[in-house]
């Protein structure tokens, strides 16, 4: 899986592949990044990327053309590229879009800055536009990051041991049952007994029960959308 990140300050996303699981990714050579900045395909002296808002408003706006030249350099020797932008104004990201976007080839993540990105260049190039919630960051390298992280643990050989995936929160509409490690007591609180006996069928139906319970507790839309497709 190719991961190309369009923005003005690579930089900032660099330096989350330098270590732990995504580096391995990297390593293993199951996951390639790369990194376009949009001032460099500018037509202007300056390398100026952006302009003021017409109609007004406050701030500055990207322009289009320096991004527009940068994503069809992308698209001329990848036809897999498929482009993803970071917007407050997308669909709100989740598990299942992080499991449906692993088995592309090539994601092409673009990051705004300053008000944003001429909408000409979304309607133009966007195949889809994402949120990672509601509140404004100050760019989109953060949120492309969330993306590709997420995707990534989905992507075969990524991650050490495959069946970290299973039963994790969301799977199902649920979110993951308590997890509990050595010690058996820690600061005279215990954890569940049940869980220390060995019997795995006990273990797997409690857990599902535990399961059932957080949801329901901590989010109640999971737990009534779970209920409702019978699951
Ligand atoms: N003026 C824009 C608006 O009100 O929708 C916000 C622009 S924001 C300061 C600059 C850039 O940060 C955006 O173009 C986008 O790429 C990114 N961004 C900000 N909040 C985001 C969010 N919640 N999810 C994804 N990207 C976000």
């Amino acid at each position: 899986m190719k991961f190309t990140f369009v923005t003005l300050f690579p930089n900032i996303i660099k330096c989350y592949f330098e270590d732990s699981i995504l580096k391995r990714g990297i390593e293993k050579k199951v996951i390639d990044t790369q990194f376009v900045n949009p001032r460099d395909f500018t037509k202007n002296r300056y390398k100026k990327v952006d302009e003021p808002l017409i109609g007004g408003g406050a701030g500055m706006l990207m322009s289009p053309q320096p991004l527009d030249s940068a994503l069809n350099s992308i698209k001329s020797v990848s036809k897999d590229a498929y482009m993803i932008f970071l917007t407050p104004s997308g669909k709100r990201f989740n598990q299942q879009d992080a499991k449906r976007l692993s088995k592309k080839r090539h994601l092409v993540f673009i990051s705004g800055r300053y008000e944003g990105i001429d909408e000409r260049i979304l309607e133009t190039h966007a195949n889809e536009q994402f949120s990672i919630g509601d509140y404004i960051l100050t760019g989109g390298e953060l949120a492309s990051l969330v993306l590709c992280d997420a995707i990534s643990r989905n992507v075969q050989g990524v991650l050490g041991n495959e069946d970290s995936l299973k039963d994790e929160s969301f799977e199902n509409e649920l979110l993951e049952a308590p997890a509990f490690t050595k010690p058996d007591i820690f600061k005279k609180n215990s954890i569940i007994k049940e869980f220390l006996k060995g019997n795995h069928g006990k273990i797997a139906s409690l857990k599902y029960e535990l399961s059932l319970l957080k949801t329901k507790y901590y989010r109640p839309d999971l737990y009534k959308k779970q209920k409702n497709e019978g699951k």
